[in-house]
């Protein structure tokens, strides 16, 4: 349980600063429970809290954890240079609190994309201890081969490594498809790891991130959904 004032309530949710969020109240854009509240200074409970805002209902929550069904042409960067941020698929309130990507995607790559603004969430869940299955759906340039999942599971050298990385899981879902199952977070692991083994990844789609599968959420390309604490436990 705890008590915040309203400017402070507006701000921690990503209102903008803290001289907009008193304004916003001074000038009757803030309800609670249908009442107007013109006063920054009242304190309330954040336990539970629903406000409206520019007659919006708004959840209040100290950190946000969010799944992105990433399209093709986004940029995961803070400061993307060459295509659109992800954040701007995202309400703009969760500029204003730093949500950003937890691990990357390349700008071509699709699927789940995990965002918080939960730092240690952030750190504990991109560290290089944590051996979080990652599900990759790859579409190949050449047929895929037998000899091309034996390589990718018996593990390929990368040039920047210091030793061969395999596949958990690699089988072959088309002529063309792969699913590729991977420990590790490396730097375009998946492209790589295929041009390492002489083929060449065209496209590459991320289905699930440990047991959370991105289709069970039913959100379309483009499109975010909170993630529930049942949900957040399935990424251990
Ligand atoms: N591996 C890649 O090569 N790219 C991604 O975006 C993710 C994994």
């Amino acid at each position: 349980m705890s008590k915040l004032s309203l400017d402070r309530i507006l701000q921690s949710q990503g209102f903008g600063t803290r001289k907009y969020c008193r304004s916003l109240i001074e000038d009757g854009e803030v309800s609670i429970a249908g009442q107007v509240q013109d006063n920054y200074r009242t304190t309330v409970e954040t336990d539970g809290l629903v406000l409206t805002v520019f007659d919006e209902e708004w959840v209040y929550r100290e950190h946000v954890y969010i799944a992105l069904n990433k399209p093709a042409n986004f940029e995961c960067s803070r400061k993307p240079s060459h295509h659109p941020g992800v954040l701007t698929l995202l309400p703009e309130q969760f500029t204003w609190r730093e949500v950003q990507p937890v691990g990357r995607l390349d700008h071509d790559t699709t699927g789940m994309l995990l965002m918080s603004d939960d730092g240690p969430f952030i750190h504990a869940q991109s560290s290089p201890k944590r051996h979080v299955p990652k599900v990759y759906q790859a579409t190949t340039q050449d047929p895929v081969t037998p000899a091309l999942i034996a390589q990718l599971l018996a593990g390929v050298q990368l040039h920047d490594e210091p030793a061969p990385l395999a596949a958990l899981v690699c089988e072959q879902r088309g002529e063309h498809q792969l699913e590729i199952v991977l420990e590790q977070g490396k730097y375009h692991q998946v492209k790589r790891m295929l041009a390492a083994a002489g083929n060449h990844c065209s496209a590459l789609h991320r289905s699930a991130i440990g047991t959370l599968q991105l289709d069970t959420l039913g959100i379309a390309e483009g499109e975010w959904c909170y993630l529930t604490p049942e949900q957040l436990a399935l990424l251990a």
